[in-house]
């Protein structure tokens, strides 16, 4: 279904992605469409596919963003704090940040300087997005994902954008009770998706869902 959704123009690229049923929520719907994609994939960013943005880095297919936000979607209600690790261009920040709205909080980590400033430059080419950064509802940071971003949590939402070689403790210390984890972690040579939810109590659980492809959560590159 992914590759049918394309479109020649953000809004085409949605509505292919809700008649696919790549997007089945109206706020997702809404969010998806108030955040232009060409504003953060450098080509062809109507395509339901990943892009190159430099330094070995990808924006994400189209239709992960939405599963992101669909798997994550009862914790992105107006007024949350959510954490985005691997934030690379941007572009997720940036929807979650609409999802969240009024008085809800993103704070983008990625390890890469130069992917820290573009994120900012992207969100920047919008007057919505220059909003957000100057209101301080979203913030880039950068900073080792794989500690998640101790100074403002706990959060009622984390995404991880990039596949992490086990399980990290750090992020699921960093929910709060309720909270949920969105994140791809490699078992052998394969990547699945773990959902995992903190209860009320501060019990864990972790749900393993399906395969992707995503770029390895790593060491900073030496620079
Ligand atoms: N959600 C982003 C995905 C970018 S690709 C988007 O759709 O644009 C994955 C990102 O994870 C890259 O930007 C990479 O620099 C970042 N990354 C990899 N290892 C990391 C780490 N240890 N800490 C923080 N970011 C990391």
């Amino acid at each position: 279904m992914a590759w049918r959704s394309s479109g020649t123009s953000n809004s085409g690229l949605i509505e292919n992605m809700v008649r696919n049923g790549l997007i089945k929520d109206e706020n997702i719907k809404k969010a998806m469409l108030n955040v232009d994609r060409a504003h953060y994939a450098p080509c062809m960013a109507y395509e339901d596919s990943p892009q190159p943005i430099g330094h070995s880095a990808t924006i994400s297919a189209p239709h992960m963003h939405a599963s992101a936000c669909e798997h994550l979607l009862d914790f992105l209600n107006p007024g949350a704090k959510v954490l985005d690790i691997g934030s690379g261009s941007g572009y997720l920040t940036h929807v979650i940040a609409e999802l969240v709205k009024p008085d809800g909080t993103v704070v983008g980590v990625d390890h890469i300087q130069p992917l820290v400033d573009l994120a900012e430059k992207n969100m920047g080419k919008s007057k919505e997005g220059r909003g957000l950064l100057e209101s301080g509802a979203v913030k880039f940071i950068k900073a080792d994902g794989r500690k998640g971003w101790p100074a403002d949590a706990p959060y009622d939402a984390i995404h991880v954008g990039a596949a992490a070689a086990v399980h990290h403790k750090e992020l699921e210390d960093q929910l709060k009770t309720p909270g949920r984890l969105f994140v791809p972690v490699e078992e052998g040579y394969q990547q699945y998706i773990f959902v995992v939810d903190k209860d009320e109590n501060g019990k864990v659980e972790r749900k393993k869902l399906f395969g992707v492809q995503y770029v390895p959560l790593t060491d900073a590159p030496a620079s």
